[in-house]
């Protein structure tokens, strides 16, 4: 099958091949379909190149390391996956819909990561885990850049009393009582906190609920709502 053109959302800010796919791109459960559709839009990749995690919405991440084969990255319970350039073209994905897709890239180092950041790693601070480990890895936070993706704005994303009270008020958008969180904003600010520069940080305004583009498990039925895939290649 052909996937060309893409409809992917991509930003101008992260050189390496990477993007978002859309409803137009296909709906991506099994790893079978993601390398599928990876090994079209990645020249020359090797589909044993391609790492996907299988995501718990926890703050955990893991650094792809040179041993790691695809399958046993798959059963790891984590949310963020952090790849340093080696030989060998490589490529990693996070599976969404509704949850902020967050793509690092540092343009010195090249080691990039893909982060699945609900609400739960978001007010865990997945950013700050996956920065803090780039850092150890020999990035600087003021040479990151970072896309976050098409996510559940603040139009559309109701939480409850419990959960709004998790994150500071200014987050929060009451309407007739009702609770919406920015969480996207929240991200943002986490990653400026620490010392990713303002600029360097594309923020997508598109929101996967409004815009019918995107598969959104909040406005599709839970049982048949599609996934998207966020990836980068180095
Ligand atoms: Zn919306």
């Amino acid at each position: 099958m052909l996937y060309n053109p893409s409809k992917e959302i991509n930003s101008e800010l992260i050189k390496p091949i990477h993007g978002v796919t859309t409803r137009f791109d296909g709906s991506f459960q099994s790893r079978e379909s993601i390398v599928n559709y990876l090994s079209h839009r990645i020249p020359n990749i090797d589909t044993h190149a391609i790492f996907g995690i299988h995501q718990i919405h926890s703050s955990d991440v893991h650094v792809l390391r040179a041993t790691d084969k695809p399958d046993y990255i798959d059963s790891l319970d984590v949310d963020g996956l952090i790849l340093k350039k080696g030989n060998a073209l490589s490529s990693i994905y996070v599976k969404v819909a509704d949850c902020i897709p967050l793509i690092l890239w540092d343009a010195e180092t090249f080691t990039c990561a893909v982060v699945h950041s609900g609400w739960k790693g978001t007010y865990e601070n997945i950013s700050r885990r996956t920065i803090e480990t780039m850092v150890k890895l020999g990035s600087k936070p003021a040479s990151i850049y970072a896309f976050i993706g098409p996510y559940i704005h603040d139009c559309c994303y109701q939480v409850d009393d419990v959960r709004a009270r998790l994150f500071k008020s200014s987050y929060i958008r009451s309407v007739d009582g009702r609770l919406y969180l920015s969480i996207g904003t929240v991200v943002e600010d986490q990653l400026i906190y620490l010392g990713v520069p303002k600029k360097n940080i594309d923020h997508s305004p598109l929101c996967t609920s409004c815009d019918a583009r995107f598969f959104s498990y909040w406005r599709e039925n839970t049982h048949t709502h599609g996934t998207m895939v966020a990836y980068i290649a180095v």
